[in-house]
């Protein structure tokens, strides 16, 4: 499986909300997938990924959103020490990325939807400036 470094976080902070039914539905098999397969090979891509298939923002394969979430996704690669193309199990990118971000959050950070809706990256905004403003 594919998947961009920041979706590392939005996975695990999935909430069951999503931009739509079908990209909502789609990101639930993802995440219940990895959760029965933890030892699932993931390769971190810069691109869209497995979790873009049906997103609306995926236009022909280019996220309209590009800017934003190029952005996040250069943090998480630094913060967790990735590199683009690196292939590892599902639960140990899940690990470092929970280790090395979501547990350096304080405690209200800890409770915000991160991609669990994916309201266009939206609920990143507060992580971006108080964690990602100070990674990139
Ligand atoms: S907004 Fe962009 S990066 Fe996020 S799921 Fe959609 S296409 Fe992928």
């Amino acid at each position: 499986m594919q998947l961009r470094p920041h979706h590392l976080l939005c996975i695990q902070k999935f909430t069951g909300h999503g931009y739509d039914e079908p990209f909502t539905q789609h990101m639930t098999s993802i995440v219940s997938a990895l959760k029965s397969h933890p030892q699932t090979e993931i390769t971190v891509t810069q691109g869209c990924d497995d979790l873009c298939q049906r997103c609306p923002n995926n236009h022909g394969g280019t996220c309209t959103s590009l800017e934003k979430v190029a952005g996040m996704d250069a943090a998480v690669l630094q913060h967790c020490g990735l590199t683009p193309e690196e292939t590892a199990p599902w639960h140990e990118l899940a690990r470092k990325a929970r280790q090395r971000i979501l547990d350096s959050l304080s405690g209200h950070l800890r409770q915000l939807p991160v991609g669990g809706a994916l309201p266009a990256h939206g609920a990143w905004r507060g992580v971006r400036g108080r964690v990602y403003g100070r990674m990139v």
